[in-house]
Formats: structure tokens, sequence, C-alpha cells
């Protein structure tokens, strides 16, 4: 097995690298300060493509394959995640549904539009009674003639909405149904009965929004579904593999940064008269940060490997341990590295708390991290199942 990486994503990945170091972080700690984006910093995200790292080159994206993307979103990470709820998830839960189910005409529409950076997209699934237990929604969507469907409901925590130019709403045909009622459709904003509702205030993420999505009688042409009808969730879940997958790297990256920082400051602060990395205890703490970091970096490239198999399967099992295995090491990580800075850690004057914070919520959205054991289990039932079945 050869673990090098082609020299076109080792440019790639530098070029992000450099790009963060020098045009991101000087501006995150304006972007905690003032929850604004700088203009400046959006146009770079914008020259490199990485509002449409994983989008094919047809549609006006980078078309990098998924290990490509994740390279990026590695580096970008070890900014402020405002850059990556803006520009990563506009690549993944924001593109993918028009990648994989809209019609060629809304693919040449809309893809080449948020793949710039000129649209952001955004993914209404969850419900205030529906987050977890995706398949409970009650947003309905009724036919309206035959051109059109009338849908009406609330989603909330909806990433992006205040500034989104393009929604891909879930809505059921028949409560009834279950999962198989759930269909797609892509809603423009602005159009008559779609409005945001209240920003919701979370513990990091300052510069990025998410807020609640209200449909109230809003008309869209049928033209506008994604896929055939009952076919939304099992989109929402490709999507959502994408989604885990690239948040798998942002751990490794956003843990990266930690660990760097720690080094540093173990390399330069003393205490009983020796630099603090010559105390075991801190070289322990060190040396753990980098094993967990590498293993899970090692399983986040092969999440994005099988992402790139096309194997739904094993696909879909690999981005949820990425995203497990992610979520619970870089939480670690930022902890230990805290810890490491002491109080200067837990003050607001450098941007571990703000690390530590923003990096929680990994646990959460996209598929908690329980729903991502759920996942591991039922894969590894069938399996069991299977060799079963087989004697
Ligand atoms: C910052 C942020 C951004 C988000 N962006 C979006 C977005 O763009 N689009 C979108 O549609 N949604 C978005 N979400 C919503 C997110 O996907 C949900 O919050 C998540 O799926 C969990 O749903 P919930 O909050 O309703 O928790 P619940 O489903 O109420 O679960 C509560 C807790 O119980 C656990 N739990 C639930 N069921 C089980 C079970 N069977 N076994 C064991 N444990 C269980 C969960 O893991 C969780 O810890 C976002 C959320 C956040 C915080």
């Amino acid at each position: 097995m050869d673990f090098t990486l082609p020299p076109d994503l080792v440019h790639l990945q530098e070029q992000v690298r450099q790009f963060v170091r020098e045009e991101l972080q000087p501006v995150d700690a304006e972007v905690e300060a003032t929850g604004q984006v700088p203009e400046r910093a959006l146009a770079g995200l914008r020259r490199l493509g990485l509002f449409g790292t994983n989008t094919p080159r047809d549609y006006g994206g980078l078309g990098l394959s998924m290990l490509g993307s994740c390279l990026a979103i590695e580096e970008l990470a070890k900014a402020h995640i405002a850059f990556y709820f803006l520009s990563g998830v506009n690549v993944h839960i924001g593109s993918k549904p028009i990648e994989l189910a809209g019609s060629e005409t809304l693919k040449r529409r809309w893809l080449p539009e948020l793949a710039s950076g000129r649209t952001i997209a955004a993914f209404a699934l969850t419900e205030t009674e529906a987050g977890s237990d995706a398949a409970a929604i009650r947003t309905i969507a009724r036919r309206d003639g035959a051109g059109h469907y009338l849908l009406d409901g609330t989603k909330t925590y909806i990433t992006n909405a205040p500034v989104a130019g393009l929604f891909t709403v879930f809505a059921t045909l028949d409560p009834a149904l279950g999962a198989k009622g759930i269909t797609a459709f892509l809603v423009e904003a602005g159009t008559p009965g779609l409005r945001i509702g209240r920003t919701i205030e979370m513990a990091a993420g300052r510069g990025s929004a998410h807020a609640e999505l209200i449909l109230d009688g809003c008309r869209i042409p049928a033209e506008n579904r994604l896929g055939d009808e009952g076919t939304g969730f099992a989109l929402a879940m490709r999507c959502l593999d994408a989604g885990r997958t690239h948040w798998g790297a942002y751990c490794v990256g956003a843990a990266q940064r930690l660990l760097d920082l720690a080094v540093e400051r173990a390399s330069c602060r003393e205490t009983f008269g020796r630099r603090l990395r010559e105390h075991q205890g801190i070289e322990w703490m060190l040396a753990d940060m980098a094993a967990s970091i590498h293993a899970a970096r090692l399983v986040a490239y092969e999440a994005a490997w099988r992402y790139d198999q096309e194997d739904a399967g094993k696909r879909t099992r690999a981005a949820a341990t990425s995203k497990l295995i992610g979520a619970d090491m870089v939480q670690r990580v930022a902890d230990a590295t805290l810890q490491i800075f002491g109080g200067a850690g837990y003050s607001k004057d450098l941007p571990i708390e703000r690390i530590w914070r923003e990096t929680r919520v990994v646990k959460i959205l996209d598929g908690s991290s329980e729903m991502m054991r759920r996942i591991v289990a039922r894969d590894l039932f069938r399996a069991a199942d299977r060799r079963n079945a087989a004697v």
C-alpha cells in the first residue's frame, strides 16, 4: 500500500495551507469579534474554488476527488469555522442534492452558481420534532394541479439560511409513509411563501448563521423536484455521506492546528526551571494527541477514498466512522491543548477556547455521534446475519 499523496494534491494542499495562513487566520479574531466574514476573505475562498471543490468541472467546480476535497478542507479547518460553514458546507449538503438528483437543466442553472460562491445553498431537513429521526419530518408537500407542489412546514437550525439563495427542502407527501414519503425540492430564495424565521444563536461559529425556514403555502414548479417522489430520504442520506466525510477531514485539520499551537507553547513556556515539553506528563499528552490525529487522518482519507469508489454500503459506514472518530478525537485534542495552555488557553486572548467550542458541534450536526454509532452497528449486524445465513 502506497500512502504517498499524488503531486497535484500535494500542490493543492500547499496552496490552501498558504491561503489559510496568510489570508484567513489573520482575520479569525475579527470574524469572532464582529460576527462578519470580511469580503476579502470570501473573495479568496472563491478565487481558490473552495465553494466547489468536489463539484464536477463540467458544472464549474474544481472537479477534485473526495480525497482532494478533504485535503482542502483539512487545511481550511485551521481557520475560523465560519469559513468552512460558508464554503465547505456549500460543497456537500449545498450542491450534492442537485448534483445527485437534479435534472440537467437544474444542474446547468445552479451548480456553476454554487461552485463559484456567487450563490450559497442550504439544506433543510431538520425540524423541531425531527432531528435524529429525520424520517419523522412533518413539512408537507401537496400536489397542486399537474405542474406544482405546495410546501408547508417549519425547518430549524438551517445553516446559512439567512444568506442562502437556494434551499433543498425535504418534505413528506404523506407522514404515514415514513421515509418512503419524503421528497426533495429546490426552492429559490424570494419564492412567495418562503421566509427565514428566527436566527438561532449557537455556542460558537460567529460569522455563520443557523436559522428557521418557514414554508407557508410555498408554491414551486414540479421541475424543481429533485429525483422521484419518495426518494428524498435516500438522497438526504447520500448527501450526508459527503458531509460526514468532509467533517471527518475537518476534525483532523482543526486538531492539527491545535497540536501545532500546543507544541509551540510547550517549547517556550517554562515551569519549575524547564520547558513544559521537558516534563514527561506534557510530553505524553503531546504524543497521544499526535497519535490520535494520525489515526483519525488515516480513517478520514480512507472514507474519502471509499466515497470516490461509489460503493454505497462501504461508503456510508466509512463516512460515519470517520465523523465519529474525528469528533471524539478533536474534542480530546482541544481539551488537552487548552490544558497545556493553562489560564491562557481558557482566556479569550487566544484562539484555543474558540476552537474548543467550535469543534464541539461535530458530535451533533449532520447526524449525531449516537447516529454514527447506529450506522456502524447496523452494518456490523447485517454482516453478522449474512455470515450466519451462509452457514
Ligand atoms: C450548528 C448546527 C448546524 C446545523 N445545520 C443543519 C442544516 O444545515 N440542515 C439541517 O437539516 N439540520 C441542521 N442541523 C440540525 C442537526 O442535524 C440536528 O441537530 C441533529 O441531527 C440532531 O437532531 P436534534 O438536535 O433534534 O437532536 P435529537 O434528535 O432530539 O437527539 C437528542 C440527543 O439524543 C440522541 N439520540 C436520539 N435518538 C437516539 C437513539 N435512538 N439512540 C441513542 N441516542 C439517541 C442524539 O444523538 C442526541 O444526542 C444543525 C445543527 C447544528 C447544531
